[in-house]
């Protein structure tokens, strides 16, 4: 082999090197959005904004899907919406930045799964399974709700869940929780 033929094919394996490093540090997200009081779809869309602006680039985002209020039944519907991120923040840092955007967006804390401007559960962080005092990964009701499964499935149908084993496609179909979720 020629000189020049062993400096291209070095300049290749750095180049592979590189590109396997910087996408190690590239982690696909995956996050729900409810809303149930105010502008909801505006809501919805500020909150995306700024995730974009602060977590990392929207891949893909879900329609609306609105949904009857699960667990307290005697407050509005929920307007609910699945994003894909990529995100170069590790997942407490992701949280600190969802539990900003709430606050931000003045989220209305009067009781456990209550009314709220806006609600953000990190669903997925690639396939990793976490369980600190702050947060929980796969989040622990997802595949038992039929509001998170439906536009889940919608935008990443493959995606496997790393305890269950399964893809958001079967989730949806063994899940039953049967509420309305209507495309809006
Ligand atoms: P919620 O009322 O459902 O929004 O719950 C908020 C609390 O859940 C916060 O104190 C978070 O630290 C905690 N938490 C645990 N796991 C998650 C998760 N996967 N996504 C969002 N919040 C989480």
């Amino acid at each position: 082999m020629q000189s020049n033929q062993l400096f291209t094919l070095f300049r290749l394996y750095i180049y592979s090197l590189i590109h396997s490093f910087t996408h190690s540090l590239i982690h696909s997200l995956i996050i729900l959005l409810g809303a149930n009081l105010g502008d909801r779809a505006q809501t919805l869309r500020r909150a995306a904004d700024l995730l974009s602006e602060r977590v990392g680039l929207v891949v893909q985002a879900s329609g609306l899907y609105e949904t009857a209020a699960w667990g307290v039944v005697d407050q509005p519907a929920f307007l609910n919406q699945v994003l894909l991120l990529e995100t170069e923040l590790e997942p407490e840092a992701v949280l600190d930045q969802t539990q900003a955007i709430e606050t931000e967006l003045g989220r209305i804390r009067h009781e456990h799964w209550g009314a709220r401007h806006i609600d953000i559960d990190i669903l997925y962080y690639d396939q990793k399974i976490i369980q600190t005092s702050r947060l929980i990964v796969p989040h622990p009701y997802l595949h038992q709700r039929r509001f998170t499964l439906v536009p889940l499935a919608e935008i990443a149908p493959e995606f496997v869940h790393p305890l269950l084993g399964k893809t958001a496609v079967e989730l949806l179909g063994e899940c039953v929780d049967m509420s309305d979720v209507k495309e809006i």
